[in-house]
């Protein structure tokens, strides 16, 4: 049998070496016998555990590379940090996970999301700490994680750290706080909470310190993204508002004559196109100049607001009210038959004339005249429609004022004009 021993190690042997080679060319293979006591057992129970740690790495590196790989999807960086949140799970424990960032200054760190599986939440977007005095500014000088296993502990002996209270408060007891560095500048962090004790382990740190970089770099990518895209936002609306503003007279808040104009325009053609029908309204202010002149420019002004007021309350969705000029008025009405028109014009006349204004202090009864025009299904100009309009007010006024009159249709032999 001794004679056997050499042959039977030999053999041990090359069944070990042809299960590492198994192994290392990524079959999974077999041990070979490792039960018994004897060195070379041991040898292969060690070698055994080793390749179980080894494929536990290999697993965690590819969940790793998942999150990031999952997180490099996205584009916004609440999607960024969701993804991050989903990626975690059963690589690093929590219960909740915030993220906050440092200002350009260094001088906060502003909550930016979180998100827990605790319940409510007492630190939320936009809840900020100074750096000055926190134990973060260590945390950022090591660049490593830092483990607290027990919150409760620490806030006793930090009984000024608000930010622990609130994570406490929540039912946080331990914590992973990673730091966020680009291109070796701090930028934020990354909170891991869990609910127990004792959760976190030095595994953790390394596993973020394994893709902390990328993380980083993915998380402040879509911020940059973020800040654009609020900026484009923000700059639209500037936008906006500005081209609002140019289209406004600005004592009444009707559209100016220019936009009123452009609208007619845009709305000749669909008429012209559709053949829907519309309507025009020119109205002007009965002996204006009476109040300017009795009660001065200011209650002139509150005239024209109240004109506008009273006869604005009355359009529909699609009708348009602009200022022509001094106390001469627009009306654009919107998929209305040459018929129905003067009855509308009626409306707002009687809107103006029905009680007095109020011109700051004295009532006075202000009246208006309407020249009323239907456009023309040949096709027409916006000016000549105004044209119309203002001819058949001009006859309104000779009709004595405090009336609507009807423009012929267009093309008809204006001498037979009201
Ligand atoms: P009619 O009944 O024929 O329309 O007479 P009127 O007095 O209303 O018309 P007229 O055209 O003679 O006078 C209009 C006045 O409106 C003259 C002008 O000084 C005044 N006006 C023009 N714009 C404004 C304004 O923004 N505020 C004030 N308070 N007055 C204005
Ligand atoms: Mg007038
Ligand atoms: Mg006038």
């Amino acid at each position: 049998m001794g004679q056997d021993e050499p042959t039977q190690l030999h053999a041990r042997l090359d069944a070990y070496a042809a299960w590492i080679r198994d192994l290392r060319e990524g079959r999974s293979a077999a041990p070979p016998a490792i039960e018994g006591e004897d060195p070379l057992a041991r040898l292969g129970r060690e070698l055994q555990l080793l390749s179980e740690a080894i494929t536990r790495r290999e697993n965690e590196l590819r969940r790793l590379s998942r999150i990031v790989h999952s997180a490099g999807q996205e584009i916004l960086v609440e999607d960024v940090l969701e993804s991050i949140f989903r990626g975690f799970a059963g690589i690093i424990p929590y219960d909740r996970i915030g993220c906050a960032f440092l200002t350009a200054d260094g001088a906060r760190l502003t909550s930016y999301w979180s998100h827990s599986l605790m319940g409510p939440m007492r630190i939320n977007k936009g809840y900020s700490q100074r750096m000055a005095g926190s134990s973060l500014q260590q945390v950022f000088r090591t660049g490593q994680p830092r483990i607290l296993n027990d919150l409760e502990a620490y806030l006793a002996e930090h009984p000024g750290s608000n930010a622990t209270a609130r994570i406490v408060a929540e039912g946080g007891r331990s914590s992973l706080t990673c730091p966020l560095f680009v291109d070796g500048q701090p930028t934020g962090v990354l909170f891991f909470t869990s609910r127990e004790r004792n959760t976190y382990q030095d595994i953790h740190q390394a596993t973020f310190l394994q893709i902390a970089d990328q993380v980083s770099v993915l998380i402040n990518k879509s911020r940059l993204f973020q800040e654009l895209v609020d900026k484009n936002r923000y700059l639209q609306q500037q936008a906006e508002q500005l081209q609002e503003e140019a289209s406004r007279d600005p004592l009444t808040g009707v559209l100016n004559r220019r936009a009123f104009m452009l609208t007619l325009e845009r709305h000749l053609q669909a008429h012209a196109a559709s053949g829907q029908p519309l309507g025009l309204i020119m109205a002007d202010i009965d002996h204006f100049k009476a109040i300017n002149d009795t009660l001065g420019h200011a209650a002139g002004d509150r005239a024209l607001c109240e004109f506008t007021r009273r006869v604005g309350a009355l359009l529909r969705p699609n009708d348009y009210l602009g200022r022509y000029g001094g106390e001469e008025f627009l009306l654009l009405i919107d998929a209305t038959r040459r018929e129905e028109l003067p009855a509308i014009a009626e409306r707002f006349r009687r809107a103006v004339a029905e009680s007095p204004f109020d011109l700051g202090g004295t009532e006075r009864p202000v009246t208006a005249s309407f020249g009323v025009a239907s456009a023309s299904d040949m096709g027409e100009a916006p000016d000549e429609l105004v044209a119309r309009a203002d001819r058949a007010l001009y006859a309104a006024k000779a009709a004595g004022r405090d009336r609507c009159v009807l423009a012929d249709e267009a093309g008809a032999d204006e001498a037979g004009a009201d």
